[in-house]
Parts: structure tokens; sequence; C-alpha cells
């Protein structure tokens, strides 16, 4: 076998492995390129391939930078199919035609302010191409093999989102690992990774390849900054991730009430997309650590805002309460509109939940700026600003290190570090041969390996 690196190299984003035999060829997920304008580029590359020789995708999970290249791919001619396990598939709609409408109007206002040195910007995709290539996507199961040509596949889950798998294929004899992206043993929603199976080389995310998560409890930090928040008669806003975040923080709001830990008060989830994703989340509860009952409370108390009209009334709401809204970096999304509210009222608080790429609103945030630019407008900054630790989805070094240490791997196994900043890998390498038997590399953009 063949793998060519096509993404996920000496950055997080763009994971693309195509994997070739001499009868077939698969692409292991289909990512977008994100953040920095040099790497965004690559999205508007061709691929060194001819698409119409793939014979499918498998897709590890349904981020975007694992799988929101796939409309690319069905805009290029590409006709499938693409396989993700079922509550993949369920993800990927809601994350791909809300991508393809965003880019649409990327590409509406930057031709409308001339902000483009095109005459007429393209988006990348659109939210109706979004949805034709969804159709190409076959859900499969857990733990069962399935065959494309002279290629045997297998998905198995390692927590981290819904529906996430690490992927093993097997062909000439040789087997190859994906970890996709992978959890934590002790994540409050997404159960353990499981081992990953012997294999001959993994390729291995390093997203936290140089950091170790504080120990900190995330329910008691949550507990003191919403009875603070409530004492001081103001509002809690919470930016949040559509998948995976927004569910747990409101299962915890949820428990924290339900115990009595924080006084009871309007609840409000402001996302038409975190609302569809938390239905999916309900649907699939055999998948993740909380029961149909637990999810079934928090539709109960929390009240889901679908309308422009609904999420325009949070306003009149006197008295303390809690608005969950995206993005999660406070880059576009519904809580801008609440931050134009409430941004300059001392009671406030805003609480950001997960990690906030350099450059955004969230990390100017997260650093203390004293004004902040919405929608063109300086809005001051006098609420307080705070972030829950402990409740990323992706494991630690320690932790990758502890996963591997749990799966019956081969000493002699080669590791290729992928999906890491190119700081975060050297010195995930440096702890992996100090600390492990392993054979470890890192790979380079569109390099080829021979297994
Ligand atoms: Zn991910």
């Amino acid at each position: 076998m063949r793998v060519v690196f096509l993404g996920g190299t000496e950055t997080v984003t763009g994971s693309k492995y195509l994997v070739e035999t001499e009868n077939t060829r698969i692409l292991i997920d289909c990512g977008l390129f994100q953040g920095y304008k040099w790497l965004r580029r690559r999205n508007w590359q061709p691929l060194p391939l001819d698409i119409a020789n793939v014979d499918a995708v498998i897709l590890t999970h349904a981020h975007l930078d694992h799988s929101g290249y796939v409309p690319v791919l069905y805009k290029n001619g590409f006709r499938g199919p693409v396989y993700a396990h079922y509550a993949t598939v369920d993800l990927c709609w809601v994350l791909w035609t809300d991508s393809g409408r965003i880019q649409e109007e990327d590409a509406k206002y930057l031709g409308k302010h001339n902000l483009s040195k095109h005459e007429k910007p393209e988006p990348l995709y659109t939210e109706e191409q979004a949805d034709k290539a969804h159709k190409l996507c076959r859900s499969v199961n857990f733990k069962t093999k399935f065959q494309v040509g002279d290629i045997s596949i297998e998905l198995t889950p390692v927590g981290h989102i819904l529906g996430a798998a690490s992927v093993v294929v097997e062909a000439d004899g040789k087997r190859i690992g994906f970890s996709g992206d992978v959890g934590r043993s002790n994540d409050l929603l997404m159960l353990p990774p499981e081992p990953m199976p012997p294999v001959d080389v993994l390729l291995l995310e390093s997203t936290y390849g140089d950091r170790l998560h504080d120990n900190t409890d995330p329910l008691q930090d949550l507990a003191e900054i919403i009875t603070e928040t409530a004492k001081a008669g103001g509002v809690l806003l919470i930016p949040s991730f559509a998948v995976g975040r927004a569910q747990l923080v409101q299962h915890l709001i949820v428990s924290l009430m339900d115990s009595g830990k924080i006084p009871r008060m309007p609840v409000f989830l402001d996302s038409p997309m975190a609302i569809r994703v938390s239905d999916i989340y309900r649907r699939h509860n055999k998948y993740h650590r909380l029961t149909a009952e637990q999810c079934a409370r928090s539709e109960q108390i929390i009240e889901y805002t679908q309308s422009i009209d609904d999420s325009k009334a949070i306003a009149e709401q006197a008295g303390p309460h809690i608005i969950i809204a995206g993005s999660g970096m406070a880059t576009g999304g519904r809580i801008l509109h609440h931050f134009k509210h409430w941004l300059g009222d001392h009671r406030c608080t805003v609480l950001f939940s997960g990690y906030q790429a350099g450059g955004t609103r969230g990390a100017k945030m997260m650093q203390g700026v004293q004004h902040i630019k919405v929608h063109g407008e300086w809005l001051p900054v006098k609420a307080k600003i705070r972030s829950l630790d402990g409740l990323s989805a992706h494991a630690d070094y320690q932790e990758l290190a502890d996963w591997l240490a749990n799966s019956k791997l081969t000493e002699s196994m080669n590791i290729q570090l992928i999906h890491g900043e190119p700081n975060t890998l050297e010195t995930f390498r440096d702890f992996l041969l100090a600390n492990t038997k392993f054979d470890v590399d890192i790979p380079d953009y569109m390099s080829i390996l021979r297994v």
C-alpha cells in the first residue's frame, strides 16, 4: 500500500490521506484547511489526483477539518460513496449545509463590499452542493468490517465527538491505522476511546502533543460562575461550539439546577445548528454517556430558540439568565447580538467553553482587551471574561500515550505524527521516542509513504 499525505501535516486542519493499492484508491478523511490564509488557499487548489479514480471516501468523524471538503469533491465530479458511522453521517448534513450557507454569505459580502480581487467572488461550495454531496454518504457501524475493492476497512470508537472513530485499513497483508481525533477516558460526555487494533503503521493525531490538561473540576467551576453572576443580577453568555460542547454545557447546567447547586433561572440555547445537533445526540444516545432521560431533561429545562424572532425576544428577558449560542470562538453567530446587549454590563459574565484560536474575538477577550469590534461597532468589554477548562475533547500527550499503552500494538510499529502544529509535533515525537519503543516520524505535506 501507499499513503499520500494530502493534508493534516504541519497543521491541525485539512486531514486527507490517500491510500492506494494496485487496484483501489480510497481517501481517509476529507477535511477543509482552516485558520491561516495560506492554509485556506489550499482548499481552492486541485488535488494532485484524478477524483474520478477515487473509489470511496472514509470519514473518521464529522468535524469540518476532517469531513468538510467532501462537497468540494462532489462539485468537482466525485460521485461517492462516502462511508462513515451512522451518527457521523447525520452530523455531516448539519455541518456541511451550514458551511455551504456561510460560504455563500461570505462570498456575497465580499462581492458587495468589493473586498475580493475577484469580480464575482465564488463560494467554495454552496448549501445545495453540500446537500447533494451528503446523498453520497453510506452509514456503517463500529467494529464491522467492510470492503472497498481489495481494501478491508473497520471503524473503532475513539470518544471525542459523537460517531468519531479510528480507522484500520488492511490490504496486501499490511494494516494501517488512522487514529482520527482521540478523546479522553474521563470525558464527561463521550465514552472512553477503545484500544487501537494492532497495525504496522499508525497515523497518530498530535493536537495536544505538547500539553497536559489541568485537573480542575469543570462542574464546580461552572456552579461558582453561574452563582456569582446570578447574585450580581447579571446574564451569563456562553459562546459554544455546536457539536459536543453545547450538549455537554446544557447537561451540566441542568444537573446543577436539579441538584440545587445553582439557583433556577431561564436558560436559552440560541443556535439552530446546536439545536439540530442536540437532537442527533439524543437519537444516538447509546454512543455517549447521557441517557435518553438526561437528554429529554435538557430539552425540558432549556428553551430552544430556533427563529430570529424568538432569538430577538430573549432581549426582553429580565433578571439573571443564561444564553448558550454560537459560535464557540465568537467569530460569528447569534452570540454577537447578545454581546451588543450585555458586554458593556459589569454584572454579566462571558464564559468561553473551549479552545480559542489566535486572532479570534474569543482569544482577544481572553487576553483582556477593553473594546471589541462587532459588526463594525466597537463595544466596551465590561462583563467578566472567564473560561471553563477541563472540557477538552482531545486527549493530551499523556492520555495519548496511555491509549497507545492500552492498545495491543507491537513495539516495531511505526508512528506517523499528524494533526499538530509544527512545534507540537516535534515535542510529541521527542516524548514518544523517550518513553516508548515505537519508531516515530513526522511526514511532510504531499509526501508518500510505502507500507
Ligand atoms: Zn475533531
